[in-house]
């Protein structure tokens, strides 16, 4: 195993994702099938506490419901990027499900490390390669994942996206609608890195949408309490100082041409979005006695979007 790099905690934050959607899977928040192949010893994980699950819950629903909602508008296929993918299984369930046909692309980026594993579970496990068909082909010293509609590539996001990207442009069509997802990523590199980001996806598509989720509001006690955790494992936010309320994620958007943009807290997603008949259902799993400390919590996570839409297009707006 070699030394840890400078990396390799932003990294394991991977493995906190991972194994808080399968505690909140258990639990019988959410239904994943695929979580427990992309965790190693997953039998070892133990729960998370309730309002961990709960949060996981809350967060992922919206990022379901948002990425449906682009993947349903229009009639037409749809190619999707997720950056920092991590372990992420919503590939899997996007073509376990009804809008698998509109699905032409779907690329996966990260760290090579995270790729290789995910690489070699998804070879190990027929459940992942089944649906990926005959023709999938392991790359660039097994750090590369490609079929004909779902890749796994290693990157290192903070280059510049001109080189680093670039070869997303051999497989992706400029004239496709396109969704990029950055899901608890964006936080771990500095702001130019993320706005060059932003900025490649809508210079180099035509009708672009993005979903970002991220910690934010970390100047009170809370957030230094959040960012002292963080700092005792080696973690910096060095993102997360640029935008420090809803409005500036909404911003972040609009300043590189997603004229369509907005941005809730969890807290509102849950209070607001989530049915009176789900908050019943989820209220039974388990015991929370703290719910301010909960409502606390939420209201420090984002969930923002954006969509640069062609004049006349109906394709995928995600600001409805
Ligand atoms: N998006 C996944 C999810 O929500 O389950 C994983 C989130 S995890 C908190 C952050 C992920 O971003 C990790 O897999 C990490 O390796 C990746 N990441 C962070 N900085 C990166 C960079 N500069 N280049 C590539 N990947 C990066």
């Amino acid at each position: 195993r070699p030394p840890p790099d400078a990396d390799s905690a932003v990294r394991s934050t991977d493995s906190d994702a991972a194994q808080a959607r399968l505690s909140a899977v258990r639990k019988g928040y959410l239904a994943d099938p695929y979580v427990n192949l992309l965790v190693p010893r997953s039998h070892l994980v133990p729960a998370r506490p309730p309002l961990i699950n709960i949060g996981t819950y809350v967060r992922s629903e919206a990022l379901d419901a948002l990425v449906e909602g682009w993947l349903e508008a229009g009639d037409g296929v749809k190619q999707v990027v997720s950056l920092g993918a991590g372990s992420d299984t919503r590939f899997w369930r996007i073509m376990a499900g009804p809008l698998k046909d509109r699905v032409s692309q779907y690329v996966e980026l990260d760290f090579p490390e995270i790729t290789t594993h995910k690489a070699q579970a998804i070879r190990k496990h027929k459940e992942l390669h089944s649906i990926l068909g005959p023709d999938v082909k392991l790359e660039k010293g097994g750090t590369a994942l490609i079929s004909p509609q779902y890749s796994l590539l290693p990157v290192d996001l903070r280059i510049a996206p001109s080189e680093s990207l670039a070869p997303l442009l051999d497989s992706l069509s400029p004239h496709i609608p396109t969704l990029f997802l950055a899901e608890c990523v964006l936080v771990y590199m500095p702001p130019s890195a993320s706005n060059a980001l932003l900025q490649w996806f809508s210079d180099n598509f035509d009708c672009v949408g993005g979903i970002c989720y991220e910690m934010f509001g970390l100047e009170d006690r809370f957030g230094q309490v959040m960012r002292e955790n963080l700092k005792a494992r080696n973690v910096s936010l060095p993102g997360a100082d640029a935008y420090p309320t809803l409005a500036s994620h909404t911003a972040r958007f609009q300043n590189h041409a997603f004229a369509h943009a907005n941005a809730l807290t969890l807290k509102t997603i849950r209070q607001s979005y989530i049915s009176p008949a789900e908050l019943e259902r989820i209220s039974r799993l388990e015991m929370l006695d703290e719910i301010e400390e909960l409502e606390l919590v939420l209201d420090h996570y984002a969930i923002s979007w954006g969509a640069k839409l062609p004049p006349d297009s109906e394709a995928g707006d995600l600001a409805r």
